[in-house]
């Protein structure tokens, strides 16, 4: 299918064309005319990718869990993936942390600046505020108990609550298991052929990517922006030496790690993998949310990298919701950086607990845009830095929200290639160059 080929080119093109028109826009001040007329296909595109994440992460599940036959089979496999999306996780912690204390960006920050900056900040972290308090008051556990939900339906009303739908699929995929074949497979063949529909609605709203990605981008630059550039720019530079330490250590981790992971524990190449892997990468840099990349992540895994059906319905979807490694960069920098600027020393001992909350809190953290930022309070209570010092980090959140979200994605598909490859389950013909299944 040729389209395959081509989408991440047109996406791309609609990417750059938003980026100017955003930038003319700004600067002639259209930023009313484009958040009304513009903007809007940007949040329709989101939410037909949003609408399809639960019930995407529910059929793939089931379907994924219930196929791998016995338990022993889905513990030596969910071993394997979950062991491997906490080993790049680590290593994402320590490239952050490495940085950061390499560059010291928080050093840079002139004081009047960082008043300012509190000062703009203060009514979006109003905003906030009370998802901000859930997570302060929330107990270490809190979490796993929050993975429980307390009503199937409930749970998949929510995306945020993706963690429970995993769960529930996990309790559905183990039982259905356990039942002999005429019984449970009327309810496998309703998962399935739910899959499948989805499957189908992934490859429509793919079609019309293009201007969904155009009309995010524009509108996200009208608003950073508001209708003086003049302030992102001085924003912009300001906290630039964060953005750069956080957007170095993506490019490490996404372009380093996951290429030497491929290369030593898979036949496929780095340069056929990021060939794959891309228009997933841009859908996640214009969404920010991995929830609503998943459907495209899993499409290029299994059609374009030859990925197992197997593997790939059962590693990406548990991969969107716990796996962020690129979250995990950000945090650890952020919070560093945070520490930095209001003159607050960070000792090894503080570091490592760093490594640690990061740890449980990037696994916590709900895959949509900006959840990131919230779950960094978790981070910032437990070394001593006040959470309200995201108040300085929120004018460039967004910026690297979009780019933490692509490193996000790149790294469940990484980890799904690798588990796949292990398993025996990757498509010769994706090894060799080609798509699966081109010319079919
Ligand atoms: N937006 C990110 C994601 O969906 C999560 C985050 O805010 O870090 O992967």
């Amino acid at each position: 299918m040729a389209w395959h080929q081509r989408t991440h080119w047109r996406i791309l093109v609609a990417l750059g064309l938003g980026i100017i028109y955003g930038v003319v826009a700004a600067l002639a001040g259209w930023g009313g005319f484009t958040g009304d007329w513009i903007a809007p296909f940007g949040t329709i595109f989101m939410r037909l990718l949003l609408l399809i994440a639960v019930p995407l992460v529910l059929a793939s599940l089931v379907t994924g869990v219930a196929s791998l036959a016995d338990l022993q089979k889905l513990s030596r496999i969910g071993g394997k993936t979950i062991a491997i999306y906490l080993g790049t996780t680590l290593v994402a912690l320590v490239i952050g942390l490495v940085l950061v204390n390499l560059v010291q960006p928080g050093a840079s920050i002139p004081e009047s600046l960082r008043t300012t900056l509190q000062e703009t900040y203060q009514e979006d972290l109003e905003d906030r505020q009370e998802a901000i308090d859930q997570a302060m008051e929330a107990g270490p556990l809190q979490p796993l108990v929050d993975m429980v939900p307390e009503n199937i339906l409930g749970a998949a009303t929510n995306n945020r609550g993706m963690l429970s739908v995993v769960f529930v699929a996990f309790l559905f995929g183990v039982a259905l298991m356990q039942l002999p074949r005429e019984r449970a497979q009327p309810l496998l063949d309703l998962f399935e052929s739910l899959n499948a529909v989805i499957i189908a609605i992934v490859g429509l709203i793919l079609k019309v990517a293009p201007i969904g990605v155009f009309a995010l981008i524009a509108g996200t630059i009208t608003t950073v922006a508001g209708d003086d550039p003049a302030d992102v720019a001085q924003l912009l530079g300001a906290l630039g030496l964060y953005s750069i330490t956080v957007l170095v250590g993506l490019a490490i981790h996404a372009f380093l790690t996951y290429p030497l992971l491929l290369q030593f524990c898979t036949p496929v190449t780095p340069l056929r993998f990021l060939r794959g892997i891309a228009p997933a990468q841009l859908v996640a840099f214009s969404t920010s949310s991995s929830a609503a990349t998943l459907p495209v992540t899993m499409e290029r895994a299994e059609h374009d990298l030859g990925v197992s059906e197997e593997v790939a319905s059962f590693a990406l979807p548990l991969g969107a919701t716990i796996n962020m490694d690129g979250t995990a960069v950000y945090m650890s920098v952020a919070a560093v950086f945070i520490a930095q600027t209001l003159g607050i020393p960070l000792g090894l001992g503080a570091q490592a607990t760093i490594v640690f909350t990061a740890l449980l809190a990037s696994i916590g953290t709900a895959a949509v845009p900006s959840a990131g930022i919230v779950m960094l309070v978790i981070v910032l209570e437990a070394v001593g830095v006040p959470p309200a010092g995201i108040a300085l980090i929120f004018g460039v959140d967004r910026i690297l929200d979009m780019c933490r979200t692509a490193t996000n994605v790149t790294g469940d598909a990484a980890v799904a290639t690798v588990v796949a490859a292990s398993e025996g389950q990757l498509s010769p013909t994706a090894v060799n160059g080609l798509p699966a299944g081109a010319g079919s």
